[in-house]
């Protein structure tokens, strides 16, 4: 069967913009072109009724309030308002001393939290970076250990976006709520794919993200919980109190409109697509590892995301076998970092090796692909990297039954 190339497995990076979510956008541009904070005209009005339909799309998709959404630019921008919004409000002593209080994170969080964090370090705050356990689920157990007196807000992202491991969040936001700390929580590889209810789950701050979930690039929101508790922000970016103060600037009402509707597709849909993606994600790693040796799926086995895989591949070289699979989109490391030659950080926090995080590649799969490149990706991937081991001394060596972490190497 004849697939497109090159074939999409990439889709924790970005996912296309659903066509109905694009149709659904077009009056926001073409016909309802007010500005939302105008309150004397119609022109406004309906722009505002736009950005309320989608508020309330957001809202249900997650289980809030449509009070409780607050549009932003994205997920960075999302992370970056919790985080240092939280910090700033909740700190027990002001700005300029030390001791303001005490944050935790985890290291193999995105950079859009990681960085915030590093930041808040240089104010004031005292950060505990916990380090993952090899299979990468940060449990309520973990969090615990690592409270303090003085801790103000847990950043625990609720599934990763390079190994698509689950973390536990729903009882790591109830220790929160016990203890009286603020949780916060990057949702934007969870959300529009897996059930979320920001009560049960005991969420306080969520991050999300449209170009995420087949929605636009450029939009995204925070939902901030209203009632028990009521959870207070300091403003990132001031000027005209749009967001009930909390983020300023006009809004990016066609994005909005697009982020709202690619919400209410994934809360219609999500049940069937995830059975879907789940049978070819595992027809993807059985035919992958059921046809080599040395390999391994990086992460928990089951706490996982339906539709993404992390695999090493031993005895083959990062760059070589991006390159012998050009026609496969995949992502080795994050999109954000794979620019650079440095293996993942994440896959290192889990205790992986720089040799196998360098050939590990991410493939995350999405509303349109299909059996027949699932097929294609298969026999290509396990063709590269049996022609690659032929040309490597290393998987010569091993086969001959040396052991290669006793081999002294001449030293460059
Ligand atoms: C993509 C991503 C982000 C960044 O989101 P943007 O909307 O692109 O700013 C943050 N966190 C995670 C886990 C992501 O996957």
């Amino acid at each position: 069967m004849s697939v497109k190339l090159p074939i999409y497995l990439d889709n924790a990076a970005t996912t296309r913009t659903d066509p109905r979510v694009v149709e659904a956008m077009l009056p926001a541009f073409n016909d309802v072109y007010g500005n939302p904070g105008s309150r004397n005209h119609r022109y406004g009005w309906e722009s505002e009724d736009l950005v309320d339909t989608a508020r309330r799309q957001v809202a249900s998709l997650i289980g809030a309030d449509r009070k409780e959404v607050i549009f932003t630019s994205g997920s960075t921008e999302s992370n970056n308002l919790a985080i240092k919004g939280a910090a700033s409000m909740y700190a027990k002593k002001p700005a300029g001393q030390t001791g303001r209080g005490h944050i935790i994170t985890a290291a193999h969080e995105h950079k859009a939290v990681l960085d915030p964090c590093k930041r808040l370090t240089k104010e004031g705050f005292d950060v505990t970076i916990l380090d993952p356990p090899a299979d990468g689920v940060i449990t309520a157990a973990m969090i615990k250990d690592a409270m303090r007196e003085d801790t103000i807000l847990v950043t625990i992202m609720w599934a990763n976006n390079e190994i698509g491991t689950i973390n536990e969040v729903p009882e790591i936001g109830a220790l929160c709520h016990e203890r009286g700390v603020i949780f916060h929580t990057d949702a934007t590889q969870w959300v529009g794919k897996m059930p979320t209810n920001v009560s049960t789950d005991n969420v306080d701050l969520l991050s999300l993200s449209a170009h995420k979930m087949y929605g636009p690039m450029g939009v995204g929101a925070l939902y901030v919980r209203r009632r028990r508790p009521r959870v207070r922000l300091t403003a990132m970016i001031e000027g005209g109190g749009q967001e009930r103060g909390m983020r300023s600037g006009t809004l990016n009402v066609p994005g909005i409109v697009g982020l709202g509707k690619a919400c209410e597709i994934c809360a219609h849909e999500m049940d069937s697509e995830n059975e879907r993606l789940h049978k070819l994600r595992v027809k993807l790693e059985q035919g992958i590892t059921g046809k080599l040796d040395h390999v391994q799926i990086n992460g928990h086995a089951d706490k996982r995301l339906p539709h993404l895989t992390n695999i090493s591949y031993g005895f083959v070289e990062g760059e070589s076998m991006m390159m012998a699979i050009k026609e496969i989109a995949v992502s080795s490391g994050s999109a954000c970092t794979s620019a650079s030659l440095e293996p993942s950080y994440v896959l290192k926090s889990l205790g992986i090796g720089d040799d196998l995080a360098h050939s590990s590649l991410r493939m995350s799969l999405g509303r349109w692909t299909t059996e027949a490149e699932i097929d294609y990706v298969i026999d290509k991937v396990v063709v590269a990297v049996k022609k690659l081991r032929e040309l490597s001394p290393l998987y010569d060596m091993h086969n001959e039954g040396i052991d290669l972490s006793k081999v002294q190497w001449a030293a460059h």
